[in-house]
């Protein structure tokens, strides 16, 4: 039976890219009615300094995200990561199986410490697709939507999960599908088109926010990095013009049109007629999200009952997987 998992880091406010790249495939899975499971993995935050005030805000406004962009608690499992602690049993269980070289070949990894001195970033930093191998396979989940970004290590948890299975001569932990099907699932950064939109970029220039109001939206993408070509018939005509291919994807993922299709409408056109549409597209997707976001925030104690009971439920699935891995593991467990 397919179980769905999937997490978001309140390391910041959620983006255009978390939005159309992972919420969005979310709420759909949800609405067909597959078991699913969502998780605010503030543990995985933390290994970036995170100042505990803005930790707490972000993880209530990643919830609020959710909430406001269509997931129902009755439907879905919501909740933060550490309030269930088998997240970080089995994280350390898997970060014996998994071997230092298969983390030092992690992109993310690598993106995340160049330019930066590599022996400064936290050891948690490293360990970072262990603990992400251990949200999943605690839930024995079959299925992970994710952006393109995160491939990678959903192949990292096939493998621990593998490894654990031959080295334990067990069938326990299954082999999990990345779901990369997002409206887009690579959205790239407003002012330089060759890297992704993050929550954690320091310039907020670089990418939209949820809770960007309409003002804000408009001045990012009139800001928004360009050439000074005007826009040509097909989207393969884009391959060496990253920040523009990224605005007409961005066009197309918002309005449920094939890439191909908007250049029909824009073809011949400069970005000067093109990016007020894609402003305004932006706005009239976003500003319903960002409206119930700035709602549900009003009450952060009914927030934290969400997520108080999400926990609840998604223990209760955890706790025996966790136990189970004990005994294969050797553990005595006598209380
Ligand atoms: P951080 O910069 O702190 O890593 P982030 O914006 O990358 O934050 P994550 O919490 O790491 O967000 O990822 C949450 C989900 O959003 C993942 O499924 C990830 O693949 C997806 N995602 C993140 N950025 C993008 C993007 N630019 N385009 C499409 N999907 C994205
Ligand atoms: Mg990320």
């Amino acid at each position: 039976k397919p179980r769905v998992f999937s997490g978001i880091q309140p390391s910041g406010g959620l983006t255009l890219g978390n939005y159309l790249g992972a919420i969005k495939r979310f709420v759909e899975m949800q609405d067909q009615g597959i078991e699913t499971i969502y998780c605010m993995v503030d543990m995985h935050a933390i290994t970036v300094w995170q100042d505990p005030d803005a930790l707490k805000r972000q993880t209530r406004e990643l919830a609020a995200g959710y909430l406001a962009a269509g997931l129902d608690p009755k439907k879905s499992i919501l909740f933060n990561q550490s309030q269930v602690s088998a997240h970080a049993e089995l994280g350390w269980v898997f970060n014996c199986v998994a071997r230092m070289g298969w983390m030092n070949r992690m992109t993310q990894w690598k993106d995340k410490t160049s330019g930066k001195d590599a022996e400064k970033a936290s050891l948690g930093l490293f360990a970072y697709p262990s603990l992400m191998a251990a949200d999943i396979l605690l839930y024995h989940a079959t299925h992970v939507p994710v952006g393109e970004d995160q491939k990678q290590h959903v192949e990292l948890t096939r493998d621990i999960a593998t490894k654990f299975n031959h080295d334990y001569k067990v069938d326990f932990f299954p082999i999990t599908e990345p779901v990369i099907e997002g409206a887009a699932t690579r959205v790239m950064s407003l002012r330089d088109g060759t890297k992704k939109m993050s929550k954690s970029d320091p310039s907020d220039a670089s990418r939209i926010n949820l809770t960007d109001d309409a003002d804000t939206i408009s001045k990012k993408i009139r800001k928004a990095k360009t050439d000074a070509e005007p826009l040509p018939d097909s989207f393969d005509a884009l391959a060496d013009r990253p920040e523009a291919k990224n605005l007409v994807n961005i066009y197309a993922a918002l309005a449920g049109m094939t890439k191909d299709a908007v250049l029909a409408e824009y073809a011949g056109q400069g970005f000067g007629a093109f990016k007020p549409k894609l402003a305004d597209l932006a706005v009239e997707s976003l500003s319903p999200i960002s409206t119930e976001m700035a709602r549900l925030m009003q009450a952060p104690d009914e927030i934290d009952a969400i997520l108080g009971q999400g926990a609840d439920r998604a223990d209760a699935i955890a706790r025996p997987i966790m136990e189970r891995t004990y005994d294969i593991v050797g553990m005595v467990r006598s209380r």
